[in-house]
């Protein structure tokens, strides 16, 4: 195993795909991006690049349709086109760890064979259904059921904010449902894959939200939804945990992802403070500028620290989950800051919607929120501590 000690002895694979990622970034998703926020639009052939580059399926083997690579190399990734627009990494974010990865990690070889190719290649892509009204950061709450009936689950319910689910594109949707209760008394969850065409699913209209414009999030429902019985994804009630586990890895991702938008953020802002003048001067040269992106550059920095510690330790097979919170934790804060005195740098055109910093500025709180708030992952790093 490959340790990642710092991004500056990042080895020659990595660092070709993040320099490739980058090229991307910059020549291909940041001229459309601000159109596709403004519009509200799905970036399908933004998709349609990322699907030709191998990226939706960088982290699996050759035999399934991927790249053979790993999760780390899905992080460098999420890094470098976070920098340039949130809508798109977590298109790919969501695609990969949430939406194919639950395949990969408890699907049976028959379930490999038939989704996973396709969710490699980047043609289709899968959604991650977890959250209902009731059931957030408590997902065991979950009130969706499903019965077998003659061989097949009868599923009932909705769920709630799911990435991905509603495109021309979108395969399938993994979701949670109660199946039983155990002999404790408790309920049982498990997990079901339902094909995005099965009669009786419905992606709701999308919502209006603060930002993650470009990216598709809808409510679903669940009406007399009835799939094969071969379509339980992993052990019957084991559903809940498969998905705490996935959701762990997840966060590793979306802490490169808000990484890349703390030091997207640095990066426009170093740029303007040494082109914009006021007073006779650039604006970098007074020290409460230069301090604030200095600072904004110490948090990018230790959010990529974080991330690096957490994908190390969980491609090393080390206990990782709470490496993963502070990952998850420190690097949306760092996102979230520095998009607030990113805007400041730029003054009152960092209130316009056309500058990145402005995007950024909307789009960052939801990564305090998404995969666990960041009172959860508090919540689980005191775990981690005992108390
Ligand atoms: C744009 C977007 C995309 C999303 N994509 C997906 C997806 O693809 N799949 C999916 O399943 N979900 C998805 N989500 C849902 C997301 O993961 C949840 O919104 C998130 O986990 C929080 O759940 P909640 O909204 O129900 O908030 P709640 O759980 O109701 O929390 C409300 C507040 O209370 C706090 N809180 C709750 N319990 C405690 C406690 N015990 N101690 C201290 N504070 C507490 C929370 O931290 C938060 O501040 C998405 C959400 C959004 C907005």
């Amino acid at each position: 195993m490959t340790t990642f000690l710092s991004s500056a002895n990042l080895p020659d694979e990595y660092e070709q795909l993040r320099r490739s990622v980058a090229d991307f970034a910059k020549n291909v998703v940041a001229p459309v991006a601000a159109h596709h926020d403004e519009t509200k639009t799905f970036p399908y052939e933004v998709v349609a690049g990322m699907a030709e580059m191998g990226l939706f399926g960088l982290p699996f083997p050759e035999e399934y349709g991927g790249m053979g690579g790993d999760y780390f190399a899905l992080c460098i990734a999420l890094e470098e086109l976070g920098k340039v627009d949130q809508s798109v990494a977590v298109t790919l974010e969501a695609g990969v760890s949430l939406g194919a990865m639950p395949i990969y990690r408890f699907g049976t070889e028959e379930q490999k064979q038939q989704w996973l190719p396709q969710l490699a290649s980047g043609q289709r892509i899968g959604a991650f259904g977890l959250t209902e009204a009731g059931a957030g950061s408590d997902a065991g709450g979950t009130k969706t059921t499903a019965k077998l009936v003659d061989g097949e689950w009868v599923i009932n319910g909705s769920k709630q904010f799911i990435t991905n689910s509603g495109t021309d594109i979108t395969a399938l949707v993994t979701a949670t449902a109660v199946t039983g209760v155990d002999s404790n008394g408790k309920k049982e969850i498990s997990t079901i894959i339902v094909p995005a065409d099965t009669p009786g699913f419905t992606a709701q209209p999308g919502y209006s939200k603060v930002g993650w414009h470009a990216s598709d999030t809808h409510p679903l429902t669940f009406d007399d939804v009835r799939v094969p019985e071969g379509n339980l994804l992993g052990q019957q009630g084991r559903g809940y945990a498969n998905f705490l586990r996935i959701l762990d890895e997840g966060r590793i991702a979306i802490a490169a992802l808000a990484t890349g938008v703390a030091q997207g953020c640095v990066d426009e802002c170093v740029r303007y403070a040494k082109e914009r003048t006021a007073f006779g001067k650039p604006i970098g040269q007074n020290q409460a500028i230069a301090f604030k992106i200095a600072r904004m550059e110490a948090r990018a920095a230790s959010a990529r620290a974080a991330y690096y510690d957490a994908a190390a330790l969980m491609l090393s097979g080390k206990p990782f989950k709470k490496a993963a919170a502070i990952a998850k934790m420190v690097s949306s804060e760092a996102a979230m800051d520095n998009a607030r005195d990113a805007t400041q740098v730029f003054g009152g055109y960092g209130y316009m919607n056309e500058y990145l910093v402005a995007r950024h500025y909307r789009d960052s709180k939801i990564l305090e929120v998404g995969e666990g708030t960041t009172e959860v992952q508090l919540m689980l790093i005191s775990r981690e501590l005992g108390l």
